[in-house]
């Protein structure tokens, strides 16, 4: 595999996108303490973004789960890390790389709303709606996406490409004939 020729979101689009969801948020929560939680690590470089961005009052907390591969269907997820920060009663803000089947969103929202926030809210840079398998939507979307696998700005392939300031899709290696 490697990266498409060009960017699929550029850096400077991605950046005007992460202002435009930070004013909308700091909007929405206006006059409110904000608990964002960041999901590791896919998320990390665009929660760094998003919260110096925020007109508000907030805290940052993290978040990490690893999804069982070989049980796909069931679903389940091992919470690795949680917040330290109680949830009960807070704003809180959950932040996402992408939403994609939307089993890690889902099982997300769950365990947090059973803590009893004051409000939870869901945001994602990327979502691709056409994967959708559990019926699981953000508030906040940073931008639809078509089903290409995508890496950059926290997104990775085997822990690579994360550092890239723009969005690439990774296009499968052009077979060459052996004769
Ligand atoms: P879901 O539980 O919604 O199927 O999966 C969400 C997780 O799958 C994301 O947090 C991310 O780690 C991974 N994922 C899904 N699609 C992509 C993609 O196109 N690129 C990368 N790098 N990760 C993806
Ligand atoms: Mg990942």
């Amino acid at each position: 595999m490697h990266l498409s020729e060009k960017p699929l979101i550029p850096e400077a689009v991605i950046q005007e996108r992460v202002n435009e969801l930070a004013k909308e948020v700091s909007h929405d929560f206006a006059g409110h303490d904000l608990l964002v939680v960041s999901v590791l690590k896919g998320a990390m470089i665009f929660a760094a973004d998003f919260v110096r961005r925020l007109d508000l009052k907030a805290k940052l907390e993290f978040a990490r789960v690893k999804s069982y591969v070989g049980t796909e269907s069931s679903g389940k997820l091992d919470f690795m890390h949680l917040p330290e920060e109680p949830i009960t009663g807070k704003y809180v803000l959950l932040v996402e790389d992408i939403l994609d089947t939307g089993r890690t969103a889902a099982a997300l929202r769950a365990h947090f709303e059973a803590e009893q926030p004051a409000r939870l809210a869901f945001c994602t840079l990327l979502d691709k709606p056409a994967t959708r398998v559990v019926p699981v939507t953000a508030e906040y979307v940073g931008f639809s996406v078509e089903d290409r696998f995508v890496v950059g700005y926290g997104l990775d392939c085997d822990e690579h490409y994360r550092h890239l300031p723009d969005i690439w899709t990774l296009e499968p290696d052009e077979e060459t004939p052996s004769n």
